[in-house]
């Protein structure tokens, strides 16, 4: 039942010069199990952590100690080979969508499937599915710059998905978004869950965001997670 799980995590950047080096414990000793199925939400101020974590699950950036579990295959100490295999598992949108402007929507879906070599007649057939699952059937041949923010966000969830995996990650999916048009996205993404299945780990820094949607939420502050349970727990008015 657990499809993300962390035991005694952390991921130390260092930089900085020689005689005045710079050591970052961007994620410290983080010890979390994310369950399948689930909305789990990832909260904290800017410089908390919460992109770091999140790239450590698809294998982004390497450990620096503890051991991380993604579908019951050990991420760490992997090669970038190894990771390919976990990686298909995997889908991820973005702030700032992420789309190849030189590609029509569909064009955009289709890419991931093209590089995992699926056959033109198969790669049509899904992209015309997942046009119909987002409501951009009759965008197929329009450009990223001819759509507003929350198509384009409807886009880089599609492409998310092209694939079928089993997780989505979300990094501040919604940051660039109106309210309005992040409650949009927000419906979107709770049919991913819903309706395929689709576990999703989402990190923002709007408590709205995780209000209107986490089933779970961590609280993150200078690399720890100081809090976590379901929603309501965590947010309950004293
Ligand atoms: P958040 O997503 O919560 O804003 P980040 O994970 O981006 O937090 O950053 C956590 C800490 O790690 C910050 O202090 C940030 O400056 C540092 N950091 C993030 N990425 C790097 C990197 N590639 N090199 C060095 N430090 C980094
Ligand atoms: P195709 O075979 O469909 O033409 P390519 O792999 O040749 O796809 O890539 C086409 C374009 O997409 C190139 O301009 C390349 O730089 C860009 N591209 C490929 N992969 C990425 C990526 N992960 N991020 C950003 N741009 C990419």
């Amino acid at each position: 039942r657990t499809l993300v799980r962390f035991r005694d995590v952390s991921k130390v950047y260092t930089g900085g010069s020689k005689r005045a080096p710079r050591v970052v414990n961007a994620v410290d000793t983080v010890t979390l199990d994310i369950t399948k199925g689930e909305i789990f939400a990832v909260i904290g101020y800017s410089g908390a952590g919460k992109s770091t974590l999140v790239r450590l699950i698809n294998g982004l950036e390497p450990i620096s100690s503890g051991s991380l579990e993604v579908a019951g295959s050990r991420v760490d100490g992997k090669s970038e080979t190894q990771l390919a295999p976990i990686r298909r598992k995997i889908g991820m949108i973005f702030q700032q969508f992420n789309l190849f402007n030189s590609r029509t929507v569909a064009g955009n879906i289709e890419y991931p499937l093209k590089r995992a070599g699926w056959k033109p007649e198969e790669r049509n057939q899904r992209v015309t599915e997942l046009l119909a699952f987002v409501g951009l059937t009759d965008r197929a041949k329009n450009y990223p710059e001819q759509l507003s923010g929350g198509q384009k966000q409807r886009v880089g969830i599609a492409r998310a998905l092209a694939s079928n995996p089993e997780l989505l990650l979300a990094d501040e999916s919604t940051s660039a978004l109106d309210p309005e048009t992040t409650q949009e996205v927000l419906g979107l993404l709770r049919r991913v869950n819903r309706e395929l299945g689709i576990t999703i780990v989402l990190i923002t820094h709007e408590m709205d965001v995780v209000r209107s949607i986490a089933d779970r939420v961590a609280v993150m502050d200078s690399g720890r997670v100081v809090e976590v349970g379901t929603t309501s727990d965590v947010f309950a008015y004293p």
